[in-house]
């Protein structure tokens, strides 16, 4: 499709992504432009006006503003203070503050409460949330303050990022309406091309486009890789009595073994209504392990199983987290580009938070391309502003100051947590040089090396339940007919899956994968067993593209619209 005609749509500042960063940085962004422009009708500030030509969008791949947002969510907010002082009255949707907390060790049946609450796990004063009703409700405030300078794009997946040199140029969104082999249907619609002065990308973990940006712009020289969790979530409607609205629960420990990184969470939306998850980080060992498998585990727990009996399950989703914190931040900026939110790792993994990060990151770098716009100057030599900006901010002390946390954690995880608690409290988070960290699929180890398999729970479907069945609860949809958006390649390693690492690490996609995307099956009985791609049950979680132990997974943007469509989480 290399030589289709393509329209070319100009914006003044284009952004990749309808999370927090990308809605807050829009917004921020219209209303600095438009008070700028006031002041100087009026006469109360000298200088010029900012005229936008062709006005700031936003790129969206889910078929509406937050179907494709999921987070735990606990919120700090103080970004949003910032952004909207009176959100609160503007209707922000809380689900409740936050009125009690407990950490627990969890074995295999039993639980111990942690006598003094860690520092990093204090929540008082924060807010439970949805993070898909959060986007949502960003998106209706610029819809009412600023729809005459800012338009979201839904179903507009960025599919390519465009350059002049090493200057980035914009965005290519995806095509519509190509059959399985990439040919064109009679609903053919070609991608478009947007030309933007400033490219911000937030595309959330592991983006399609930043990991390809951050490479060819050499964003992450010197920095440590990102390193990742896969949360595995659902929400339950719980008899009342149980938890009271408001409470927060973490646990550690059972069922991940003593050197695997996570936990899970319980947040009350209500008196019955239950946010409950579990992360797994994806620097395992056992190319058995299976995230989902971990979460469907931990509720059979006596304590959890206890909590959730006689609900039901509403909703299902999934998603990678970074967990790499500061070291793994890629530059921020280059010529004509800013990173964002996860794009530019801005999530504190110590709290378990990173809502109030993305907000701020979108806020700052709102401030630098407002700069940007008055200079008429949109190279990398104007745009670190944004890195000075961050480095001047609250999200920078609070990133520094946990910079070394995950690092801990890939030995024993209870070494690593006093590691990382006295790092914090009594040395402000430890060494002031990097603490290197290897990338996640590098500790996979082969079959025969890993031990055995690791067993799993036969699903009852009324408190634990198959993928399949969980696939249906987050309301995935893709158009069955379009090429498949997990590629296997380069071309010569396309059959690997079939041959080397069926015998290497027994197809770990099969069990990585929260969705049931990947499975081994006989073509014909007594064949050998061939990998089948279900990619519409993908709910674009992102852990085959970075667990895969070849790295020959790359995920990349289905037809716009397709995807999870989550709500309530
Ligand atoms: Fe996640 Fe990949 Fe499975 Fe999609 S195919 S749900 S991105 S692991």
């Amino acid at each position: 499709m290399a030589d289709i005609q393509r329209d070319v749509m100009d914006m003044d500042v284009l952004f990749v992504g309808a999370g927090p960063s990308g809605l807050a940085g829009a917004y921020h962004l219209a209303r600095l432009i438009k008070t700028h422009n006031e002041a100087i009708d009026k006469g109360t500030k000298q200088g010029q006006k900012i005229n936008l030509e062709n006005g700031i969008g936003i790129l969206e791949k889910g078929r509406n503003v937050g179907d494709h947002m999921l987070s735990g969510a606990v919120m700090d907010p103080v970004a949003i203070k910032e952004l909207i002082p009176d959100f609160i009255e503007k209707g922000f949707p809380v689900e409740s503050e936050v009125t009690g907390e407990a950490v627990y060790f969890l074995t295999q049946k039993s639980k111990f409460k942690f006598p003094i609450l860690p520092p990093t796990l204090q929540n008082h004063g924060n807010l439970i949330c949805s993070l898909n009703k959060v986007a949502e409700w960003l998106a209706e405030q610029i819809n009412s303050e600023f729809s005459d300078m800012i338009n979201i794009f839904p179903e507009f997946p960025g599919k390519e990022v465009l350059y002049d040199g090493d200057n980035v140029l914009g965005i290519r969104t995806g095509d519509k309406g190509l059959d399985a082999h990439g040919n064109p249907k009679s609903n053919f619609e070609p991608g478009v091309d947007i030309h933007a002065k400033i490219t911000i990308v937030g595309e959330g973990p592991r983006g399609s486009l930043t990991k390809q940006l951050v490479p060819r712009l050499k964003l992450d020289e010197g920095k440590n890789p990102q390193v990742y969790g896969t949360g595995v979530k659902e929400i339950w409607e719980i008899p009342a009595g149980r938890l009271k609205k408001g409470m927060v629960v973490h646990t550690a420990g059972w069922p991940l073994a003593s050197n695997h990184y996570g936990g899970s969470w319980l947040y009350m939306m209500s008196d019955t209504m239950c946010s409950i998850g579990f992360v797994s980080a994806l620097d395992y060992s056992n190319p058995t392990f299976d995230p989902h498998g971990a979460f469907t585990l931990f509720k059979t727990h006596p304590y959890i199983s206890g909590l959730l009996d006689g609900g039901k399950m509403l909703t299902y989703g999934a998603k990678t987290v970074s967990e790499g914190g500061y070291w793994s931040m890629p530059k921020l900026y280059a010529d004509g580009v800013l990173l964002i939110g996860e794009s530019g790792g801005f999530i504190n993994i110590s709290r378990l938070k990173g809502i109030h990060l993305a907000i701020k990151s979108g806020m700052l770098a709102a401030e630098s391309a407002f700069e940007a716009l008055q200079k008429n100057d949109y190279s990398a030599n104007t745009l670190k502003i944004y890195e000075e900006k961050f480095k001047s901010s609250w999200a920078h002390r609070e990133l520094w100051g946990s910079r070394n946390w995950r690092q801990n954690f890939t030995g024993s995880f209870y070494t690593g947590m006093i590691k990382a608690g006295l790092q914090i409290y009594l040395t402000g988070g430890g060494t002031k040089h990097r603490t290197p960290i290897a990338v996640d699929y590098k500790h996979m180890k082969k079959k025969t090396e890993a031990g055995a398999p690791i067993e799993k729970v036969k699903a009852d479907e009324k408190l634990t339940f198959q993928k399949l069945t969980d696939v249906y609860y987050s309301g995935t949809k893709h158009e069955e007919h379009q090429p498949c958006h997990l590629v296997i390649g380069p071309k010569d390693l396309a059959d690997i899956c079939n041959t080397r690492c069926k015998e290497e690490y027994g197809n770990p996609c099969q069990h990585f994968c929260p969705a049931q995307v990947y499975e081994m099956i006989e073509p014909e009985p007594g064949k050998p067993s061939q990998l089948r791609i279900n990619f519409s049950n993908c709910v674009h979680c992102k852990t085959c593209d970075i667990a895969d132990p070849y790295q020959v997974i790359t995920w990349v943007t289905p037809e716009g619209g397709g995807g999870p469509v989550y709500k309530n989480m």
